[in-house]
């Protein structure tokens, strides 16, 4: 899998976001590395994400180099899916798709209600414009997956944004409900975006709950480690958002029987909360 992203700009500004506050942050991906890199590699998969990788000028051709270069690779476009309220961003993005073999998956981030989701963003309108931009896609056949980052602003609404799901889109491929690191933006915010999962998982199943009774596509866990999790939601725990980085596993997983299907534990979690609420699990 090659994961690249293509500008740190964003018209977005959120919370839990793992790119540092612009201060501190490269301003520009110089657009050489981007193309030597999917030149260099055979990637079965392809990422492209940023920042915010629609607003970026060249967006579209890096889209169709990656496409043209590697014909039999899924291409994942990591999106906040503000640009796609524009019913000519789509126009454009089904051109692409059109004029490639290649499978292409649009996965967009999506907080919570409409309230939470521009707590989180802190960009009006935003919610509306990634609503509207996840219906464009939906209603022109291109396959849309939403990323949910749970964090200490929106589990309690995670049931709200299921009913949600159920009712407007139900037509989505798959919901990844994500646990937040804290890194970049998300370390600096870490007194408003950080949250045990001892407190927050119980919300996360029962947005699940919701979901499997209206929902038909699939469900997924990143980052939340098998034992923290009730028997009936452990197969639900499938990948991570990148390889294994800035993730670690306790002396006590070499007991658990769980240790080769579980994403471990964030880092940062760690840091911020310890490690008492992993036990191994036996048979
Ligand atoms: S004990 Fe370790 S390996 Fe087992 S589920 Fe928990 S974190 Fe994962």
């Amino acid at each position: 899998m090659v994961d690249i992203q293509i500008t740190y700009q964003c018209n977005n500004n959120c919370l839990s976001c793992i790119i540092p506050e612009k201060a501190y942050c490269k301003e520009k991906v110089e657009k050489d590395d981007v193309i030597r890199l999917l030149d260099d590699e055979n990637p079965e998969i392809i990422a492209i994400g940023g920042g915010e990788p629609s607003i970026d000028p060249d967006f579209f051709d890096i889209l169709r180099f990656a496409a043209e270069k590697n014909p039999e690779a899924v291409i994942k476009i990591l999106s906040n899916g503000r640009y796609f309220f524009y019913e000519e961003s789509v126009k454009k993005l089904l051109k692409v798709i059109k004029g490639n073999d290649n499978k292409f998956e649009v996965h967009i981030s999506i907080y919570g209600t409409e309230k939470v989701h521009e707590k989180i963003t802190r960009s009006k309108n935003s919610f509306k414009q990634t609503l509207k931009g996840i219906k464009n896609l939906l209603d022109s056949g291109i396959e849309v997956n939403l990323r949910i980052i749970v964090n200490r602003q929106n589990y309690r609404n995670l049931n709200e944004l299921s009913d949600m799901i159920v009712e407007d889109l139900d037509n989505i491929n798959k919901i990844i409900f994500i646990f937040s690191r804290y890194m970049g933006k998300a370390q600096k915010n870490i007194e408003e975006v950080s949250v045990k999962y001892d407190e927050s998982v119980e919300y996360v199943q029962e947005a699940i709950d919701i979901l499997q009774k209206g929902f038909k596509g699939v469900i997924r866990l990143y980052h939340f480690p098998t034992c923290v999790l009730d028997p009936e939601y452990r197969s639900l725990v499938h990948g991570m958002t990148k390889e294994s980085g800035g993730v670690t596993f306790l002396d006590i997983c070499s007991e658990c029987i769980f240790k080769n299907d579980c994403s471990g534990i964030w880092e940062s979690y760690i840091e911020r909360f310890g490690d008492k609420e992993f036990e191994p699990l036996n048979p």
